[in-house]
């Protein structure tokens, strides 16, 4: 028997619970509200470590959901403390009349659904049982204490504190020997202020961490101003950011810019302080070469501020780039340890072998204590969730099915657990935004949810496998396209011995996460099965499926409104491709360019330019075919993407022009592109490649170009290629494939381009001809062993993966590259496109392969 039933049941009182409560209220939906502590607050009512405080500058840490609490409530400083943050918490609960929906020094323990009646059981510490149609956990990220997990952590006798445990009544440690373990965001607030009292500090670091000053003081005023003037529009700009505070991100690349223009941009930024590092150069987060760049005039700050070197070196953080782990803003943190009662004893020379009765050993020496504090972090993200026995579906436990790490849709619910919602649960951005922005967010999607199944007289929804698995291969491509997961960071799980290792939050950004949640509604809630009485609703499907950044370019290149090419003149298009091409990154450089000519089919001359590696040569040499649908780009065109091959197979690109049509239609194109690999095969070794040891490679319709030419080289005994690479080739010119129709239009190459192009390039009585469509030879077997490489999002993508399959038939070695979440053009743009660089990897390793298999024979 349940003591009491309500539509919902929330758990925890901090930012989330309130808010979620007072939405809840408006709703109509009776709530319950059930908190551990004795108050409102969460984070800022367990965390009243001395120096605790705001690392967002708190006019953005505030809820924004009404006008009202814009004016009523002023901080006082940049970075307001614990004790103000959490009267904010107090003064919200109270404007609200929330205290009189929450439980507090109640603690959930168990939560399991009960299919039958399409309701949660919700039991507490106090042995309640509470019934609900709808669970929501907004138990915080950063709730649940990490035990810390350093041998004989209980032993000690004397006074012992968690920073996330701090007592109400604050501690005194005047005349004391103090210990602090933790160099986190934690320890580094509170180790100048206990310093500033304590008769000797003791350090132990076993990372060292980067910190940027906070330059703390009265709240800011230009953002003061402009909150005053329109807080809507500033709290919009928020909500559409990627960290959930306003401002546009820079445009410098800390690798493109002069040694004396990064001095000056970190100068400003440092001058600025706080958190804004991270956006120092815009290249911080995806390059290591940026990132070391900027860690390099951090650590540079932090010698300049130490005295002792050895500790100054020891404080320099080496083994993360920068934001990887979260950076701490501080308050004279360095410069404490100039004091001569503080010391650093640093864990990676002499760890800790045991806590002891009286203090720490460590494997060089045995000190002794008053007071050891551990500033060791939390089980974040998944810790207070899984903390609760949840039992959904058909008896399955959250325990178990996050065993391998937390699989969920959208980071706010889960398959298995109908009607369970999580606030800035993990796959949300949660944490690595201003959190304030990111939990009104939650809660007003969930709040829709829940008005959604209450208004249509739903009972259940659950999201789909399909949706959260897809959830979570975008949670990963994004992780993955930035420095994030090289770190051994509480992001990553890596904090909590044991604990499964993945990239826990949401790193595309809190504007574009909201446009997805919003997305999801707009498309029927997309990804979840709801069910009722009358039957069930599934609009079942996979959201956002591009690779992050090459949605990022789609949506820019959408904003410019670029006219379409086929609606241009093939001149007109020539001159637009060459003024796109001049604003990309050059790509890396190559140990030598050389511009030539060599005859066309017709005898004129045709430009080519090669591409040397470093290394010592004679190199194997590649003919290389640029694309453009026959009409667009030239020896150039492709400079990126060639000097990328170039270094990436150790070989001698050659990019070499083929006649243009509609100036030249099919076959001159065709007939250049053996006129080309004749060419380069007689004259080899003077263009300092290894005769015999050549291979066709091209893009797109230079790919076609490359595909026929291995064919005519076959028939014409000669030259002899070792292989081919196809990158997303034109095969067949009947273009009447399903990918015509899947990504006919949005993609940059659209089918109308494709038509477009071929109507300048050949008749079509001629398409049928193999030397146009080489899927279509009647013999394909006897070719060169090939690479191809197709795009999920590419017009061309199923004639590329027939070429692969009939070339297997044939009889012919042939690797198939199914690029996931990739178009046409975006595996070429190199140094733009970050998560196409593992196939620019497998293509140069394709074409080490062909020569090394060819020495090998
Ligand atoms: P919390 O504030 O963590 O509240 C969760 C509540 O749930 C807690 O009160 C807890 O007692 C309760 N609870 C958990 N499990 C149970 C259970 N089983 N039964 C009953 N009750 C339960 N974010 C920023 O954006 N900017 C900052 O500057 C910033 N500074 C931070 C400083 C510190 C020291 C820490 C630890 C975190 C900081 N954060 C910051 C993150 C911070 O956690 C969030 O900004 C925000 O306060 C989270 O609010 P919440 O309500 O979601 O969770
Ligand atoms: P944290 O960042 O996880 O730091 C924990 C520290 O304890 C790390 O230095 C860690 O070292 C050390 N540690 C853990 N186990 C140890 C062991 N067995 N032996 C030795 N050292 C050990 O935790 P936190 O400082 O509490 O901060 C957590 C997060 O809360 C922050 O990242 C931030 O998001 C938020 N926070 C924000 C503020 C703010 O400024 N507003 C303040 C506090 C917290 P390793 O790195 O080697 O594991």
């Amino acid at each position: 028997m349940a003591d009491q039933d309500v539509d919902v049941v929330i758990v925890g009182a901090g930012f989330s619970g309130l808010y979620l409560l007072h939405r809840m209220r408006e709703l109509g939906v009776s709530t319950r509200v059930l908190e551990a502590a004795d108050d409102v607050g969460g984070t800022w009512y367990w965390n009243r470590y001395p120096g605790a405080r705001c690392d967002i500058p708190t006019t953005d840490y505030t809820l924004s959901f009404d006008p009202a609490l814009e004016t009523e409530w002023t901080w006082s400083e940049k970075y307001a403390t614990q004790p103000e943050i959490l009267r904010y918490a107090q003064f919200i609960a109270t404007k609200y009349g929330l205290y009189s929906g929450i439980d507090f020094v109640t603690r959930v323990e168990q939560a399991t659904w009960d299919d039958a009646a399409k309701r949660w059981q919700v039991r507490t510490d106090r042995g309640e049982t509470i019934t609900c149609k709808t669970y929501v956990m907004a138990t915080g990220c950063l709730s649940v204490p990490k035990v810390p997990d350093i041998e004989g952590h209980d032993r000690f006798r004397g006074e012992v504190y968690f920073t996330s445990r701090w007592p109400h009544e604050g501690v005194d440690f005047t005349g004391k020997r103090v210990a602090v373990i933790g160099t986190g965001s934690s320890a580094i607030q509170s180790i100048p202020l206990i310093a500033a009292q304590a008769a000797q500090l003791t350090v132990f670091q076993r990372t060292p961490n980067f910190s940027i000053p906070a330059y703390n003081g009265p709240a800011h005023e230009e953002r003061l101003a402009r909150i005053a003037e329109d807080a809507a529009t500033y709290r919009a700009e928020a909500k559409l950011s990627g960290g959930g505070v306003p401002g546009e991100p820079t445009t410098l690349s800390a690798r493109a810019i002069s040694e004396d223009e990064r001095r000056a941009r970190f100068e400003e930024m440092w001058a600025k302080g706080g958190l804004d590092m991270l956006g120092c150069f815009n290249d911080v987060l995806v390059s290591d070469e940026a990132n070391e760049i900027l860690c390099e005039l951090i650590r540079e700050k932090i010698r300049a501020t130490v005295n002792d070197p050895e500790t100054a070196e020891s404080l320099c953080p080496k083994d993360h780039p920068f934001g990887t782990k979260r950076p701490c803003v501080d308050t004279n943190y360095y410069a404490t340890y100039n004091l001569p009662h503080v010391r650093l004893v640093d864990l990676r020379k002499s760890p800790i072998t045991t806590i002891t009765e009286t203090g720490i050993d460590t494997t060089a020496e045995s000190l002794e204590f008053d007071a050891v504090v551990f500033a060791t972090g939390f089980d974040a993200m998944t810790g207070a969730i899984v903390g609760v026995d949840i039992t959904g579906r058909e008896g399955r436990t959250l325990k178990d099915e996050w065993a391998h790490g937390p699989t969920t849709y959208l980071g706010v619910t889960t398959v298995g657990f109908p009607n369970l919602f999580m606030i800035t649960g993990p796959g949300s951005p949660s944490v690595l935004s201003n959190m304030a922005v990111s939990i009104e967010q939650h809660v007003d999607w969930v709040t829709g949810a829940i008005a959604h199944l209450r208004d249509q007289g739903w009972a259940t929804m659950e999201p789909t496998e399909t949706a959260q698995q897809q959830w979570g291969v975008h949670v990963n491509d994004c992780a993955n396209i930035t420095l994030y997961p090289v770190a051994n960071s509480w992001y990553m799980g890596a904090n909590v011995p044991g604990k499964p290792r993945m990239f826990l939050p949401y790193v595309g950004g809190v504007g574009p996460y909201r446009l997805i949640c919003d997305e999801v509604v707009e498309k029927g809630w997309l990804g979840f099965r709801i069910s009722g009485p009358n039957g069930e609703t599934c609009n079942d499907g996979k959201i956002r499926e591009l690779m992050p950044d090459v949605g990022m370019v789609l949506q820019m290149m959408a904003t410019l409104e670029l006219p379409p090419i086929e609606s241009m003149s093939a001149d007109h298009a020539r001159e637009f491709m060459a003024a796109s091409s001049a604003m990309r990154p050059t790509g890396p450089a190559v140990g030598e360019i050389v511009d030539g000519t060599f005859p066309a089919a017709d005898g004129s001359p045709l430009a080519y330019r090669l591409y040397r590696p470093a290394s010592e040569g004679p190199h194997p040499v590649v003919v290389y075919f640029h694309g453009g649908g026959w009409v667009l780009g030239d020896h150039e065109s492709d400079d990126p993407f060639c000097r990328d091959l170039c270094v990436r197979s150790n070989a001698v690109i050659i990019s070499c022009n083929y006649r243009h049509a509609p100036e030249a239609r099919f076959p001159a194109a065709v007939h250049d592109g053996m006129a080309a690999l004749g060419w380069v095969a007689d004259h080899a070794e003077e263009l300092g490649g290894i005769p015999g040891r050549l291979a066709v490679a091209g893009w797109s319709a230079g790919a076609n170009i490359a595909a026929v030419a291995a064919q005519l080289a076959r028939d014409a005994g000669g030259p002899a290629l070792v292989g081919q690479l196809l990158l997303t080739p034109v095969t067949d010119l009947g273009m009447g494939t399903q990918s015509y129709v899947d990504n006919g239009e949005g993609y940059v190459l659209t089918a109308a381009l494709m038509r477009w192009f071929a109507d300048h390039y050949i008749d079509e009585a001629d398409r049928a001809d193999p030397l146009a469509s080489p899927l279509l030879a009647d013999d394909l077997s006897g070719l060169p062993p090939a690479t191809i490489i197709t795009c999920q999002f590419d017009p061309l993508r199923d004639e590329g993966t027939a070429y692969a399959r009939a070339l297997a038939e044939a009889g012919n070695e042939v690797r198939h590259i199914s690029a996931r979440g990739h178009t046409h053009t975006s595996l070429t743009m190199v140094d733009m496109i970050i998560s196409g660089a593992p196939h620019r990897e497998q293509m140069g390793e394709a074409l080490r392969g062909f020569f090394d298999a060819m020495v090998s024979r």
